[in-house]
């Protein structure tokens, strides 16, 4: 017998089942949170990826268009628009503001000066990060609260230009909790220790929550896009509570298929349910070999359009260590959720 360890397990499944690996959607799909900048592509992002090459991969694969979600404000923003300008408008880069600076007297005025200098450049909305309550030691001495007074001039102004922001809070819960055998999210934390958040000085997983809900609570006029399912897609009851009270939220998928799809019931029943709200997202990354894209891409719309049982979502190196079964959507609600609310919120 060969001894293992718990992150070389991957078991061959002998089901015999027939299934639909090659999945294309019925009509044009809009990705709206995808990355092709220098957030998780780095610093020398144009080099990592040739952007008419793959817009012709990802417009065989039925996208039409993607949103960049970048964390790039001013002339880096001008950049990024340089290196997407040879997508012909397929790629639409979607810029930030500095939140490093929420604590600078002259804050308020930077915020509306960038976001009116990102709208009159085509910007349809406002990317916003993690780093907000998790990275401010540098900067501010320590992590501020999603909910600060310091970051009420980004709420109020892109409610007042009309920008919808996209928001990602938090991570997945298991980040937050001790790396040890009862985290379900044991082999990519011990792969990668650096992004856990277990640790003094940060605020906990459930502290965010509370922090996410009062600012979309307390900001009726703006419009939220709570990345990652709301951030809780663990929690899809607490999610639509949510989703109830406060129709300034909207949420999207991005890399979170492993959670939804091990609930495909339950997920199923939240996106129909909350079918003018949840938008299609998948996390690509422009880096990808063009492999990879199809593969990426295949697997999300026989997610979302079959009922193919156990298979591989679309982070399987690093996401939940399971497998996932489709949850078979219907058409009305399939184009809500690929097209028709992207292109409403974002007025595309
Ligand atoms: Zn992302």
């Amino acid at each position: 017998m060969k001894k293992l360890y718990v992150g070389e397990f991957h078991p061959r499944s002998e089901l015999a089942l027939p299934g639909h690996p090659d999945a294309l959607p019925p009509f044009p799909v809009i990705d709206m949170h995808a990355h092709f900048g220098p957030l998780l592509l780095g610093e020398d992002y144009e080099a990592t990826y040739d952007t008419r090459r793959t817009c012709e991969t990802l417009k065989e694969l039925g996208i039409e268009k993607v949103l960049c979600l970048e964390l790039v404000w001013g002339e880096e923003y001008d950049r990024l628009c340089r290196k997407l300008a040879a997508s012909d408008g397929m790629i639409l880069p979607v810029g930030s503001v500095d939140v490093f600076r929420a604590m600078a007297p002259d804050f308020e005025a930077t915020v509306y000066r960038t976001l009116r200098d990102l709208k009159s450049k085509g910007c349809v909305a406002l990317k916003l990060w993690q780093n907000m309550t998790l990275m401010g030691e540098a900067a501010f001495g320590k992590n501020l609260r999603l909910d600060d007074p310091h970051y009420e001039p980004i709420w109020r102004a892109c409610g007042e230009l009309g920008l919808p922001i996209v928001i990602h809070v938090a991570d997945p819960p298991c980040f937050f909790r001790p790396i040890d055998e009862q985290n379900e999210h044991y082999v990519c934390l011990s792969r990668h220790p650096e992004w856990s958040f277990y640790r003094p000085g940060m605020f906990s997983f459930e502290e965010h929550m509370d922090m996410q809900e009062a600012v979309i609570r307390d900001h009726p006029d703006t419009t939220f896009v709570v990345a990652h399912v709301g951030s809780w897609a663990e929690n899809l009851p607490r999610v639509g509570e949510w989703l109830d009270r406060y129709p300034n939220m909207y949420v999207d998928v991005a890399a979170r298929v492993d959670q939804l799809g091990r609930q495909p019931y339950t997920a199923r029943d939240f996106i129909v349910r909350h079918q003018d709200r949840v938008l299609f997202g998948t996390d690509y990354e422009g880096h990808f070999t063009m492999d990879r894209a199809r593969g990426f891409y295949h697997t999300h719309f026989r997610f979302f359009q079959t009922r193919d049982e156990y298979f591989d979502h679309p982070f399987p190196d690093f996401l939940g260590q399971w497998k996932v079964c489709g949850l078979g959507l219907e058409e009305d609600v399939l184009r809500k959720l690929y097209r028709d609310n992207a292109k409403r919120i974002f007025q595309l």
